[in-house]
């Protein structure tokens, strides 16, 4: 899943291959990945207009484009945008929309294309009026926290993590508090800070707090300069993969030996992800352990019995209701009943915390990512 790095590397690729490019015509070949406005009036607004610079904000490209229009792209799971050299035929899209998931097709001028795949149609393209804020179409940007490279500063963070009694993993996943981070680099910068993902955020002192702020900007760094990470799903713009994965400390290296200590590592679960870390060099205390050993368990248990699915849906029902932030346990499992509460809190609607789209449209919020 393309996260901050990723991203970065796809808006600088726009600038520095679309930007002057004029769109001669647009193919819807999926509706669900057009957000805004309906799929006819999309493709007419967007013809004619030239590509101007692209920023990032958390996740979402910025691209202006002529006439004080804009342009947004939210990759989320398994968007890319991709670039081809020439024009395709019908044939060759046909065949393209097959294996690579084309969903969207804009010829350019020039004769190149800019193609947006996605095979599971979880990311969404917005054209923006001029006169309209982006923020107004893209709720989603609206909620966004600060972003990590220019704006964290340690008094930020220890304001919001105050009172947090969630493990720091879903914390630093929370866009509306820091926009940007997935789950590797979460993983990533808490082995770094050699803080463990279970630690409840709130609990966290001044100097770790430090330490964790100034991991997190190392680590995207790094990546950007890396070029973001290779996933079987990530490619950027013009189709060269990043190098991350390979200097990974703990992500996707479960019971390998941990760089520092040769430990091996360990994986457990939290707001649905996978979440990797050494337990020697970020140490737990038995208590959390235990704690978030018996809420997976309960989870576990709830899962397989099918009228406790009927409760859990309940409750689900209800968090939306609520604030699912506030409503997270310190292990950021899910409680299957209200009673059940103890030391694991309540519950977390899987992926509640992931993406920026917790204000987004209905359609969207049914699609969260449980990876
Ligand atoms: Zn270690």
């Amino acid at each position: 899943m393309p996260e901050l790095p990723e991203v970065e590397t796809v808006a600088r690729g726009l600038n520095e291959f679309l930007q002057g490019e004029v769109v001669r015509s647009v193919e819807v070949l999926r509706v669900d990945s057009v957000g805004y406005p309906e799929v006819s009036q999309f493709k007419k607004l967007l013809r004619g207009h030239s590509f101007g610079s692209a920023r990032r904000r958390g996740k979402y490209i910025v691209v202006s484009l002529s006439e004080n229009a804009s342009l947004v792209v939210h990759l989320r799971m398994s968007g890319r945008l991709v670039l081809k050299e020439k024009s395709v035929t019908a044939k060759q899209l046909a065949l393209l929309e097959k294996t690579n998931f084309v969903r969207i097709r804009m010829v350019l001028e020039s004769g190149r294309e800019l193609h947006y795949e996605d095979m599971r149609v979880f990311g969404r393209i917005w054209y923006v009026p001029a006169g309209t804020a982006v923020e107004k179409i893209v709720t989603g940007i609206a909620s966004l926290g600060v972003e990590p490279l220019t704006d964290l500063t340690v008094d930020y963070l220890v304001e919001a993590f105050r009172g947090k009694n969630q493990p720091i993993k879903n914390t630093l996943l929370d866009q509306t508090i820091i926009a940007g981070i997935g789950n590797i680099y979460a993983d990533e910068s808490l082995f770094l800070a050699g803080i463990n993902p279970l630690q409840p955020a709130g609990k966290l002192k001044r100097e770790q707090i430090s330490v964790l702020r100034d991991k997190i900007i190392s680590v995207l760094t790094r990546s950007i300069e890396l070029g973001g990470t290779t996933l079987r799903d990530y490619q950027n713009l013009t189709g060269v993969n990043g190098d991350y994965q390979n200097a990974a400390m703990v992500y996707g290296r479960e019971a390998e030996g941990c760089h520092q200590c040769g430990s091996s590592i360990e994986r457990l679960k939290l707001a649905g992800r996978s979440s990797h870390f050494c337990p020697r060099c970020q140490p737990v205390s038995n208590t959390l352990r235990r704690a978030h050993e018996a809420a997976a368990q309960a989870l576990k248990d709830a899962r397989s019995e099918p009228s406790a699915k009927a409760t859990m849906k309940v409750s689900l029902r209800k968090s939306k209701v609520g604030s699912a932030k506030a409503s997270q346990g310190p292990t950021g499992l899910m409680n299957t009943t209200s009673r059940k509460k103890g030391p694991t809190g309540k519950m977390n609607t899987a992926g509640a915390n992931e993406g920026p789209t917790g204000k987004m449209n209905k359609r969207m919020e049914g699609k969260a990512d449980t990876r």
